[in-house]
């Protein structure tokens, strides 16, 4: 711990992702750091030695590699064991190897140096590669690299995995989930990073993993060193560097509040979302992982209400096959804590990682070919899935949804698609039911304006608010820079939550929301007066959500809900919702203000 009294204390403003405190020190990840040397052999005798060393490090890093993995599949951690393949089979592969070798041989360097000149070359080949999949093979012979040259070094293993007994703080530029498979995740205590947003992955797999995090600080790699005192509230977006003792006093109580008040939230969690007066919301949970349904049980998800299956096409090669997925969803809607399990079809593209898809580098990727635009372009992909959906359906209580719909063209395709799968299935003489429920994401503003035409074609309607502010404020939902006005309650995504609700309620559907706005406490009094019939969220969210719902009454929150209406701009609205919530629920909302 850095303990010299003239440190600096240092407080940094982020993106709150995923809440509560953490306190430690500091753990730099850095995928190529260094106190690596570079040199020239003294002489040819040298040679020979070196390159033993280099293929000493190449053997220890497959067997760590090896050691990782299986205790990921100890932990029953699956998908990120196939990112683990790619890496040993690149350090398997003699071309590779061989470079390395040549360098050391033909240019008298040490085996790091050779090593660094083989990346270069690696790096170069596939950043000029317009195919996503293939440049982003980079970062996979880079992870490898550092991995050898930790080897090369001594150092058996990179920081966050020699964090001895002490647990740590981790603070990197970003931190992808293959990243966060391959820590020692009870060693972790939050995550803070210069890059990201809200509903970045970086986010979501912290939420998933219930550790506090911060992002996009720009520039906490700069600032922030290993061994330093930091403290992560991911509560309120907020980092500080080697705090001064008095602020480290008082952050040690907020998280002892945090924590008694979790503890006090996980009893609402058991209970229904009820209103005073008698208004009940369904309440689901939103899942990436087969793995996070305990989890999501164990806060009071009632059913799943958005199964984002994306993770199920990323780190691998291959594409999974029809018995992948089925396998897949039937641990999901076999669950009997569950009432229903909406799984919804690949949202490739956007901010998602492509996997294996094949697609050119777009300007514009989220207004590009992703989501149901890429299912109805790669139609044996969709169907796999659809087919694989449709059989799990018989298993139980499953509902089906589209994303990024934008039009009714779209929808009929997809459905037209979905009963196409259906006859395939016939042939096949498999089962499925027919009463398969089919829902459509609202996220995109055109299917807002026609919510009433779409309305006739589906079954329930969703509403992705993570999309649909980002495009109807026409902001980058990833972009860090332009977070100060990723705003929920600004009044024209309010106006067209309304009218989708009620759009969805004149044609007689239902209406869920899944998207970030559904967790956010602050937000739900104006959502429970529009009266959504579902909301969906992180698991960590139910509780305090399940308890505001039931402090509240459909009355007064229709009221709150007609004032908001009434503003025209965003912080009246916001500094309205806050005022309103902290009188009301003083001990719930104090907290945050402090
Ligand atoms: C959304 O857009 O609000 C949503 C729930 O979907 P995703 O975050 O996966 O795009
Ligand atoms: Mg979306």
């Amino acid at each position: 711990m850095n303990t010299d009294q003239t440190t600096k204390t240092l407080v940094l403003k982020g993106v709150g992702v995923s809440p509560g405190i953490a306190i430690g020190r500091c753990c730099r990840f850095d995928p190529l750091d260094s106190k690596i040397s570079f040199y020239k052999l003294k002489d040819e005798s040298l040679i020979p030695d070196e390159v033993l060393r280099f293929k000493k490090a190449l053997k220890e890093s497959e067997h760590q590699l090896q050691d990782i993995q299986k205790n990921l599949r100890k932990a029953k951690i699956t998908e990120p064991v196939y990112v683990i393949d790619v890496h040993i089979l690149i350090l398997r592969d003699k071309i590779f190897a061989n470079r390395t070798i040549n360098y050391i041989r033909e240019s008298g360097v040490n085996a790091e140096w050779a090593l660094r000149m083989t990346l270069d070359h690696y790096k170069e080949i596939f950043e000029g590669v317009e195919d996503d999949y293939i440049s982003s093979r980079a970062s996979d012979v880079e992870y490898v690299v550092q991995r050898i040259l930790r080897n090369l070094s001594g150092e058996k293993q990179e920081n966050v995995w020699n964090v001895g007994n002490e647990s740590v703080v981790v603070v990197a530029h970003d931190i992808s989930p293959a990243d966060t498979a391959q820590m020692k995740l009870d060693k972790i205590l939050g995550f803070a990073t210069d890059s990201g947003g809200r509903t970045s992955h970086t986010a979501i797999v912290a939420r998933s993993l219930e550790l506090p995090a911060v992002v996009g600080l720009n520039n906490i790699t700069r600032f922030a060193h290993t061994d330093d005192q930091i403290i992560v509230d991911g509560t309120a977006g907020m980092v500080v560097v080697n705090p001064y003792p008095d602020i480290l006093k008082r952050y040690e109580e907020k998280k002892r509040h945090y924590e008694a008040a979790k503890e006090e939230y996980l009893e609402f969690g058991k209970l229904p979302a009820m209103t005073l007066d008698n208004y009940h919301v369904e309440v689901g949970c939103n899942i990436e992982f087969v793995e996070e349904i305990p989890s999501a049980i164990a806060h009071g998800a009632e059913n799943i209400g958005l199964y984002r299956t994306e993770f199920l096409y990323i780190y691998r090669d291959d594409l999974p096959t029809e018995e992948d997925h089925f396998n897949n969803y039937s641990q999901v809607v076999t669950n009997k804590n569950l009432s229903w399990s909406t799984i919804r079809t690949f949202d490739l593209g956007g901010d998602k990682f492509h996997g294996h898809q094949k697609q050119n580098k777009e300007l514009n990727p989220q207004m590009g070919m992703r989501a149901i635009r890429y299912s109805l372009k790669e139609i044996d992909i969709f169907k796999t899935q659809l087919r694989a959906i449709w059989r799990a359906s018989v298993l139980g209580k499953t509902k089906i949804l589209f994303p990024m719909i934008s039009s009714v063209e779209e929808i009929r395709e997809a459905k037209r698609m979905l009963e196409e799968a259906r006859r395939e299935l016939g042939l096949r003489g498999i089962k499925i039911d027919s009463r398969m429920e089919i829902g459509a994401m609202m996220e995109v503003p055109s299917a807002v304006v026609i919510a009433d035409r779409l309305a006739r074609e589906v079954d329930f309607f969703s509403i992705g608010t993570n999309d649909l502010i980002q495009y109807s404020l026409a902001i980058d939902r990833a972009n860090e820079r332009l977070t100060y006005m990723y705003e929920p309650l600004h009044p024209a995504v309010l106006r067209l939550i309304k009218r989708i609700v009620d759009e969805a309620h004149k044609a007689k559907i239902k209406v869920a929301m899944c998207g970030e706005m559904a967790g956010d406490p602050l937000c739900i009094p104006v959502l429970l007066g529009m009266e959504l019939d579902e909301l969906s969220m992180s698991h960590l969210a139910i509780p305090r959500i399940k308890k505001i719902i039931r402090e509240s009454t459909l009355k007064e929150s229709k009221l709150i809900l007609k004032k908001a209406l009434s503003f025209s701009t965003a912080p009246e609205v916001r500094s309205y919702v806050q005022n309103y919530m902290l009188k009301r629920f003083p001990e719930e909302f104090k907290a945050e203000e402090d």
